[in-house]
């Protein structure tokens, strides 16, 4: 791990969006039960956050966005995570991940074309994980191929976030050479809006799973056929495409944060939610908050979202710090796999805390476990987060290669 300046909470910085997403968070809560049951996807909200500048707010002013940081950024997921998960998740894709690779490593051309789809509210999805290729994501499979100007895509992506309803893809795929030889592991920019007459051939969802949690949210698996991606579209970053899946992994390091920011939000509301219980409902002729049993879960639920927003913070903030403007990798791992595991421990221990009434739909606890269960998986499971911060604190490689290609 890189040596940081100290990082102090007591030091956030002003931040303008604060205001507009605590403006619209009662709306949110007030809709949030309802994509959990329809299982649609919360178009109102998109608008709602497009118009109050939230869409694209970390892109930078000089393509139309807010020149938001990820600290930023982060205060205003952990905002919207307390009230609707969902709407949080659309937030962290709309900034981090995804799009701020095409902030860092885009032409002018590619930074131009992205950032309008952005902030009209078009969510980018990531496109990684295959069948065959999970945690191991550097086995990929799926391969384009050059042919002249372009690039022609065969292969298979799954549990892609928002395969629907995104309109920018960012597909990661074997680049061969017109020789056959392999290059490296590329990030491919793939637009579609079906609206708008952008309906490439060759590209087709051809699956919805059916989550526990987070129902508004389309996971969806992907095909190409045969899709042709012109060569401008293809993302290159500085050290070539030999390195290209490292550094576009580091760009997604931004995305871990945020999911990780999304839990610990999540549980900053259930915490919410339990001291409101504790205080109002009374057994024994006096108020659940008096016994002690309850204190000391409510304290260690305190300590652990306390804990974890420190943690986020502080990686976001390590943008600020870093040279290649992206926050720490170890850092960001550390954080996520902390706070995706505290946050179910802190949800489940609000739930508890309703008895009947938390497992039942009166409160959105039940909601919120489900919705919180996905974070200790999807971006990076925590038994991989954890061996790469092992691997940090051992001074050891972990197995996986940041490269995409094994090491004998
Ligand atoms: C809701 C959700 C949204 C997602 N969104 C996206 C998306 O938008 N884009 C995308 O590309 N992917 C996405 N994913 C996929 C996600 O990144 C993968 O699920 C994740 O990387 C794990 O891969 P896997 O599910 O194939 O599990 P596997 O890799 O098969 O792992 C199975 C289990 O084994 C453990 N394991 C595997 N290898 C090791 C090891 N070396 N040491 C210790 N334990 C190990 C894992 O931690 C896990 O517990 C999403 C997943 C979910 C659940």
């Amino acid at each position: 791990m890189n040596e940081q300046p100290s990082f102090s909470t007591y030091a956030l910085p002003d931040n303008p969006w604060l205001s507009r997403i605590r403006a619209l968070a009662p709306a949110f809560a007030e809709r949030a039960a309802t994509w959990d049951q329809s299982r649609e996807y919360c178009w109102p909200n998109v608008k709602d956050l497009a118009g109050a500048g939230l869409m694209g707010m970390s892109i930078p002013r000089e393509y139309g966005g807010g020149g938001a940081t990820f600290l930023q950024v982060a205060q205003v997921v952990e905002e919207a995570a307390r009230t609707c998960t969902l709407t949080a998740r659309i937030l962290v894709e709309a900034n981090m991940g995804g799009i701020s690779a095409v902030m860092a490593y885009g032409s002018e051309a590619q930074r131009r074309f992205a950032a309008p789809i952005v902030l009209a509210g078009g969510k980018p999805a990531i496109c990684i994980t295959e069948p065959e290729a999970g945690s191991a994501a550097t086995e990929m499979t799926t391969r384009a191929d050059k042919k002249g100007d372009r690039w022609i895509i065969n292969g298979c992506k799954h549990w892609i976030t928002g395969g629907g309803v995104s309109k920018l893809h960012l597909i990661f795929a074997r680049a061969i050479d017109e020789g056959g030889t392999e290059l490296g592991i590329g990030g491919f920019l793939v637009y579609v809006d079906k609206d708008k007459g952008a309906d490439p051939k060759g590209f087709e969802i051809t699956r919805r799973e059916r989550t526990m949690g987070l129902c508004g949210m389309p996971e969806a698996e992907l095909r190409f056929t045969d899709l042709e991606v012109a060569d401008d579209m293809l993302l290159r970053t500085p050290s070539g495409m030999k390195r290209g899946f490292a550094e576009l992994m580091t760009a997604y390091n931004s995305q871990r944060v945020g999911a990780g920011t999304i839990s610990m939000g999540v549980a900053a509301g259930a915490l919410d939610h339990a001291k409101r219980y504790l205080l109002e409902r009374e057994q024994f002729g006096r108020p659940l908050a008096e016994f002690q049993g309850l204190q000391w879960m409510i304290a260690d639920m305190d300590a652990m979202v306390h804990a974890s927003r420190l943690m986020l913070f502080e990686v976001a903030q390590s943008a600020e710090w870093n040279s290649n403007r992206f926050p720490d990798m170890m850092m960001a791992a550390r954080a996520k796999a902390f706070a995706s595991e505290c946050s179910i421990k802190v949800v489940n221990d609000a739930l508890q805390m309703f008895g009947a009434r938390g497992y039942g739909d009166l409160e959105p606890l039940e909601r919120m476990y489900r919705d919180v269960r996905m974070f200790t998986i999807g971006g990076g499971t925590v038994q991989i987060l954890k061996t790469q911060v092992a691997g940090s604190v051992l001074g050891i490689k972990p197995l996986q290669t940041r490269d995409g290609y094994k090491q004998s």
